[in-house]
């Protein structure tokens, strides 16, 4: 039998004001994939991305992750079930040190306050130790082993998504949305991201959803692409297929 998707969304809307940014889309990302969302600027890539994990409330649509529905789930809930989404711009706490934005990532979210709790008094001794033990080993994946005192206000644009990622990871997912993991990050460091997805996808099963303007990084990376255009599916292939699609070459031309 046919496996079924880890995440399958279908007939998803969502119009702000006058504009539709997200019109009847669907989107699935296998178990264990790495999957892309490609677009021109304006697609609704993001928005979907907050229509899946429903940081945005969709008007219409459905998506089932794990074999569960979860659009009438709260975001932090979402979490808990093993979704979890990086922003564009990463969200990491500058005045807290690398070190204890990771731990902040693996508190049990109660989706009340979570930024105001204060973390040291919630996590028993040998809990907050195993957390360390687990934040310094990922923090070692990430390459970012020796800032771990370090204010994450200090980090690079590119070391802050690395952290975004670890963060991430602290969680336990089953499924990353990762929004942008190449943008604003310095060259030399793209590879490296790209190598630690790809580790955690073929070592770890990880499964990944990718929004990347970076083609580099889509055909090195992905599975299968997703492409939406003016908020609708456009197509959907390998990356070599959408490489050469026409349709997706003129929506890009077309900018
Ligand atoms: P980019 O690649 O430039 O990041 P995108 O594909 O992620 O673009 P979105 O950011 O999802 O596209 O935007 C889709 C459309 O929805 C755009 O026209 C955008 O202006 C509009 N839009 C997105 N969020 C909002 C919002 N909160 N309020 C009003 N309009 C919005």
């Amino acid at each position: 039998s046919p496996q079924l998707p880890l995440l399958a969304a279908t007939g998803l809307n969502k119009t702000f004001g006058g504009i539709q940014a997200v019109k009847d889309a669907k989107i699935e990302v296998n178990k264990s994939s790495i999957t892309g969302l490609i677009g021109p600027n304006g697609a609704g890539k993001t928005t979907l991305f907050n229509l899946l994990s429903n940081f945005i409330r969709p008007d219409q649509g459905k998506v089932i992750f794990d074999g569960e529905p979860i659009h009438n789930l709260q975001p932090f809930q979402i979490a808990q079930q093993g979704l979890i989404r990086t922003f564009q711009v990463a969200k990491t706490l500058s005045r807290l040190s690398v070190l204890e934005n990771m731990l902040l990532a693996a508190q049990k979210q109660t989706g009340e306050n979570f930024w105001q709790v204060q973390f040291q008094h919630h996590i028993v001794a040998r809990e907050e130790r195993e957390l360390k033990e687990r934040a310094m080993f990922l923090l070692e994946s990430v390459g970012l082993e020796t800032k771990a005192n370090d204010y994450a206000g200090g980090l690079s644009g590119g070391q802050r998504k690395l952290l975004e990622m670890g963060r991430a990871l602290m969680t336990n997912p089953k499924l990353i949305l990762l929004d942008e993991p190449a943008a604003g990050v310095n060259p030399r460091l793209i590879d490296d991201i790209c190598d630690r997805i790809l580790k955690w996808n073929r070592e770890d099963g990880l499964t990944f959803l990718i929004i990347e303007h970076n083609m580099d990084v889509i055909m090195s990376l992905c599975d299968r692409v997703w492409v939406l255009a003016e908020g609708q599916n456009l197509a959907v292939g390998t990356p070599t297929e959408i490489q050469t699609n026409t349709q997706v070459l003129e929506a890009y031309l077309g900018q």
